[in-house]
């Protein structure tokens, strides 16, 4: 075995997850390529959370049969959510798997690897709860600059939607001083960003304190000396005081939340357990956006949930034209097997949904822009990523804010100069989900 590839569907946690097995891979002496028929192992780390994103694993891992017939000895390893929650079962449904692992069986991978070729025969790992975290595992970075955090794994909500508490177990915290140390490495390797990591960050430190310590985790990130901290997810109902006063007063924490609403309906609210009212959401809102001037805002929408009339819907487009939100990601519904909402009466028909979705993602999009125009002009400090996807003459990164920013590489440089710098960008265009503009100053 000399070669693999990586396939990461869903959230920022499976990326994290996926950078850890590359690390274990590497340690294997593999290296990664490209294409599944050059890959020695495919590894596909996965996501139950919607019905598409199952689907859409299924579907690619049964076309690659044909691959790994005219590749004998292709290792197929399927982790990540859909491998915690089905494990021996997968084999049956698609026989050519050659490992299953489970979200808290990365550790073991290599050894499920080399016993599967050896042995030629199929291994499942699926351990119900955590045994640590992956963050003790070696790395291998998608960015020498940026490092995924995970502060918290699993989740206690029990959001009557989501099936991630029955697949990823009850919620466990790090030690602060453990999370600390880690990014104080990372900083010594030359990492500028942080991204903090849970389902909700902001009940942090429960299970190991008795109370939430999430803005302590803010300060003692802070004073490692990194120079940006982000975080997800943020549940609105353990979004406290302190850590609004901490991201106000920390110059590395970003102006940027992500504080998924799910619905505007109280009614809705109600229903998915979230515990919050449309005013309760919409003044804590207005709170952090007084206390950290300049944030953006951007959240999560489920439309279609059971029983959403037209006037709950329209609750939805309401909170949306409030929120002033810079980005809304966007869901139609889908029954996860298991969870409470799945058995409620009055599911919706999939064309009505499809109907307001649609009107949701064009309120949203004029949002966005919205969002953009008060940027021009401005000079901001860009985190510098790489180059466009469309245009590999234009340098692309991150404003404090989120924003995706581009700005041309000027005459005698390359783009991997700048790669993992902050370089003060002057804004004088805005799209919907970019701005544009030039190198300001003393930049190069
Ligand atoms: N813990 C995070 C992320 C959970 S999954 C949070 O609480 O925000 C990411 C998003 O997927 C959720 O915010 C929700 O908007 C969406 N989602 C979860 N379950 C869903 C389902 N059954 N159907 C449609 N969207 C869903
Ligand atoms: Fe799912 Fe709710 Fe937990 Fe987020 S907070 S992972 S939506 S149960």
């Amino acid at each position: 075995m000399q070669t693999y590839l990586i396939r990461t569907f869903g959230c920022q946690m499976n990326k994290h997850d996926s950078e850890r097995v590359a690390g274990l891979l590497n340690e294997m002496g593999l290296s990664p390529v490209a294409d599944a028929p050059e890959a020695d192992v495919v590894v596909f780390m996965t996501c139950c959370v919607r019905e598409n994103a199952d689907e859409r694993l299924r579907g690619q891992v049964r076309s690659l049969k044909s691959v790994k017939q005219a590749r004998p000895g292709q290792i197929i390893a399927v982790g990540g959510c859909i491998g915690q929650r089905d494990g021996q079962e997968l084999l049956r449904q698609i026989p050519h798997i050659d490992v299953v692992f489970g979200t808290h069986n990365i550790a073991h991978l290599p050894a499920l690897i080399s016993s599967a070729a050896s042995q030629r025969q199929p291994q499942v790992e699926v351990m119900p709860e955590s045994g640590g975290f992956a963050s003790d595992l070696p790395t291998q970075r998608e960015h020498r600059w940026h490092a995924w955090v995970p502060i918290t794994i699993g989740c206690d909500n029990f959001c009557s939607y989501c099936v991630v508490p029955y697949v990823r177990g009850r919620e466990h915290s790090r030690a602060t001083e453990v999370i600390a140390e880690e990014v104080r490495r990372l900083v010594a390797e030359g990492v500028r960003e942080v991204t903090l990591l849970g389902q909700n960050v902001n009940s942090y430190g429960r299970d190991l304190y008795g109370e939430p310590r999430f803005a302590e985790v803010l300060r003692a990130v802070a004073n490692t000396g990194v120079s940006r901290i982000r975080f997800a997810t943020s549940h609105p109902k353990d979004l406290s005081e302190g850590t609004i006063t901490a991201m106000a007063e920390i110059p590395a924490v970003m102006p940027y939340l992500h504080l998924p609403v799910q619905s505007g309906s109280d009614r809705v609210l109600a229903a998915m357990n979230r515990h919050y009212t449309q005013a309760d959401y919409l003044e804590l809102v207005s709170r952090i956006r007084s206390a950290v001037p300049g944030i953006a805002i951007s959240t999560d929408i489920i439309v279609g949930f059971p029983g959403e009339s037209d006037a709950d819907f329209q609750e939805t487009m309401n909170v949306v034209a409030a929120g002033h939100f810079d980005q809304a990601f966007t869901f139609i519904y889908s029954p996860r097997e298991g969870t409470p909402a799945a058995r409620m009466a009055g599911q919706v028909p999939r064309e009505v949904s499809q109907v307001r979705f649609d009107r949701l993602v064009e309120l949203v999009q004029a949002s966005a822009l919205e969002n953009t125009i008060p940027l021009l002009g401005q000079t901001v400090p860009v985190l510098v990523e790489g180059t466009s996807k469309r245009d590999d003459s234009m340098l692309a990164g991150r404003a404090p804010n989120n924003k995706m920013v581009h700005a041309p590489v000027p005459g005698g440089h390359t783009p991997e100069e700048f790669v993992g710098r902050i370089v003060d960008v002057e804004i004088e265009d805005a799209q919907t989900w970019f701005v544009a503009g030039h190198l300001a100053g003393t930049n190069p």
